[in-house]
């Protein structure tokens, strides 16, 4: 029998029967992939922990005829301060939907669990503003996922230096006032966002604490992530409702 052993985040489940979880976990080594977990769900189980939602555990799996048993697990992290705060919270299931909308089962991607992974943490800690992590895990897992926006050269004709600073966000990148007429979905930005963009994109997340952008150009960032995830990956977040409910009702 095949043994794997790998760090991995659970970003869903389902329970099974009396005691059971059907976890969804976005592992180091596997992609993604499904695994029971049996009798975690009984209070002394030793695999209570690292069955939550969000846990990182250092897993040890066998393939079963369609999904994988876990046979041990050994929590390294449960995120415990996401459970604390209703906001954190919200971007913590949102950030793990968006993984699990980009991931697939079986294919790796240490790139992305090593950034949701590290998302989490810095989410938990709070030393980061929680706007920044935001939007600087959108943008990383749109690059990680294919679809890295192009930010120096106009994405129709190639040509470098784009001065007029427009940003179609159909193909992904700044566009110049030549072959504006082309695009479908331009919006205007500021030089100021496309370097802060640069940077989010660009900079290692723990290293963003450093980081200050003003109100107008966190706007236009957030609006131009927003609608590039739209488009993209085409697909409507649920936990995105509730984060803005959450984010609404604070203001
Ligand atoms: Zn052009």
């Amino acid at each position: 029998m095949a043994i794997t052993k790998t760090q991995g985040i659970v970003l869903k489940y389902t329970n099974l029967g009396e005691a059971d979880k059907i976890l969804t976990i976005l592992t180091r080594n596997k992609g993604k992939i499904k695994a029971v977990a049996k009798g975690c769900r009984k209070p002394k189980s030793s695999l209570l922990a690292s069955s939550e939602l969000f846990a990182f555990s250092e897993f040890v799996l066998y393939k079963g005829a369609n999904l994988y048993q876990i046979s041990q697990a050994d929590t390294r992290e449960t995120f415990y301060n996401l459970r604390n705060d209703l906001l954190k919270l919200s971007y913590a299931v949102f950030f793990v939907e968006m993984a699990d909308a980009v991931s697939e089962e079986e294919l790796s991607s240490e790139r992305l669990f090593l950034l949701l992974a590290k998302t989490l943490y810095y989410l938990a800690e709070g030393e980061i503003p929680i706007g920044i992590i935001n939007e600087a895990y959108q943008l990383k897992l749109m690059d990680i996922s294919g679809y890295r926006p192009s930010l120096q050269r106009c994405v129709h004709c190639g040509k470098n230096e784009v001065k007029e600073y427009k940003f179609d966000i159909e193909m992904g990148g700044v566009i110049c006032s030549e072959c504006e007429k082309f695009g479908k979905n331009v919006i205007r930005i500021s030089p100021g966002t496309l370097e802060t963009i640069r940077i989010l994109l660009n900079t290692e997340i723990s290293r963003l604490n450093t980081l200050k952008i003003d109100n107008t150009i966190f706007n236009e960032i957030d609006r131009l992530v927003k609608r590039f995830v739209e488009t993209h990956l085409d697909k409507h977040f649920k936990s995105l409702d509730f984060l803005n409910e959450i984010k609404n009702s604070k203001q």
